[in-house]
């Protein structure tokens, strides 16, 4: 992870955005690219004023389907995004910082509470907007995380809870930024662009997969980048 965490310095795409945009943005994201989701997001505000709960909710499922078209699934989205901001608007008044104010589990808790809220859209919540050492797990993660064989359970639960008692707590918002870096520009999920890894000497996969079919030299170079 020092090597990653040095080729993939973090990059916050929640710098400058509200506790709630953050939410959005992470409902918006669920099957889409991160292009994607940005234009569907930044559709969304040109089209209602503003990205808050009060707005949103207040807003027709309908209008917030065609905002976001670009995101992909709007017909389904739209209606968990309004529904969220009217239990945000109704049950907190509609500050979500009063739930990332909460004690970790209790925040988490909270966050699934409300309606189109998933395991994942929590644990980004929680580490990225309220500062938490949750490690959220994407498709990126999970794959990567099957590759390296830090758990050989495939559900969300497990995947996250490998993953946090695998990194320090301080450590699990950079790497899993640089782990989704990772899994965008080289450990794809099809063909994985190994012969490019820097940790590919450190990676169960690569070992397994590809090692062991090199001829005798060729594994002699493949098989480590320390020297
Ligand atoms: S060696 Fe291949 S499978 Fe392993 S982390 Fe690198 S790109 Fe992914």
């Amino acid at each position: 992870m020092r090597i990653l965490e040095a080729r993939y310095p973090p990059k916050d795409w929640t710098t400058g955005m509200t506790p709630f945009e953050v939410l959005v943005s992470t409902i918006l994201s669920q099957s889409t690219t991160a292009a994607n989701e940005r234009r569907g997001l930044e559709d969304l505000r040109r089209r209602v004023g503003s990205i808050t709960p009060d707005r949103l909710a207040g807003t027709s499922d309908e209008e917030i389907a065609r905002a976001i078209w670009h995101a992909g699934l709007a017909r389904q989205k739209a209606p968990r995004i309004r529904a969220t901001a009217a239990a945000i608007r109704d049950k907190w008044d509609g500050q979500l910082e009063r739930i990332l104010s909460l004690p970790t589990e209790r925040a988490r808790e909270e966050l699934m509470a409300l309606p189109g809220v998933s395991y994942k859209t929590a644990d980004v919540v929680l580490a990225m907007a309220g500062g938490r050492p949750t490690f959220p797990v994407d498709t990126h993660i999970a794959r990567i995380a099957g590759r390296w064989e830090l758990t050989r359970r495939k559900d969300y639960e497990s995947i996250r809870g490998a993953l946090e008692e695998w990194t320090p707590p301080g450590k699990r918002k950079a790497w899993h930024l640089a782990i989704i870096a990772h899994g965008r520009a080289l450990c794809k999920a099809r063909n994985p662009r190994c012969e490019d890894c820097p940790v590919r000497a450190d990676c169960d996969w690569y070992r397994r997969s590809r090692l062991r079919k090199q001829p005798p030299t060729a594994r002699k170079h493949g098989s480590s980048t320390k020297g």
